[in-house]
């Protein structure tokens, strides 16, 4: 399965990412992780990324789309990965289209976790990321309804969309992905 899990900041991406490549075994690739892990450990994407992540700004998309190609081909990806936190933006969307192409390789679906502004911003305000703070929390806030919500007139008219209802448990959600994506809800 190649997949790609979309949601605002604190809309429980991660979890669910998770829960989901344990289950189907396939890679968790979560840029916004790399780029931490990467400022963490001084790389070269790291420094790349730091100016943006440390403020919640999104990292340029030259930067993202270079990494996502690197990324997909790894041996790893070969048969199949989920994607977090990308694309993240509609011309993310259509340049991995492209990428895929490229690979002979399509996107099955494109999961979005819809939670409400509000509680978006609890959850955020809840967590301490190391790149949390209340004016990052702010600017990623915006940047996700100014640039990230357009995606979802990317993938509605290709038939890609899995929306699913994020303002409730976890395991729920995770019930909900499974049954949308029509593999074992057991
Ligand atoms: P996340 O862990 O998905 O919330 O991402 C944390 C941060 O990483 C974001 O606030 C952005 O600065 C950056 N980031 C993650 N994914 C992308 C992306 N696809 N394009 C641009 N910036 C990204």
């Amino acid at each position: 399965m190649r997949l790609a899990i979309l949601g605002g900041p604190g809309a429980g991406k991660g979890t669910q990412a998770q829960l989901l490549c344990d289950r189907l075994g396939i890679p968790w690739i979560s840029t916004g992780e790399i780029f931490r892990q990467g400022i963490k450990n001084n790389t070269e994407l790291g420094r790349k990324a730091a100016p943006y992540v440390e403020k919640g700004e999104l990292v340029p998309d030259p930067i993202a789309i270079e990494f996502i190609r690197d990324r997909l081909l790894q041996s790893d990806a070969a048969k199949g990965w989920l994607l977090d936190g990308y694309p993240r933006t509609a011309f993310q969307a259509e340049e991995l289209d492209f990428l895929l192409d490229d690979l002979g390789q399509q996107l099955d679906r494109a999961i979005w976790i819809d939670v409400d502004k509000k509680e978006l911003k609890r959850r955020s305000m809840a967590r301490a990321r190391s790149d949390d703070n209340p004016d990052a929390i702010a600017r990623r806030l915006e940047a996700f309804y100014q640039r990230t919500i357009p995606i979802l007139d990317y993938y509605e008219p290709r038939n890609k969309l899995l929306k699913v209802d994020g303002d409730r448990p976890i395991e729920e959600v995770h019930r909900d992905v499974i049954s949308g994506l029509d593999c074992d809800a057991s």
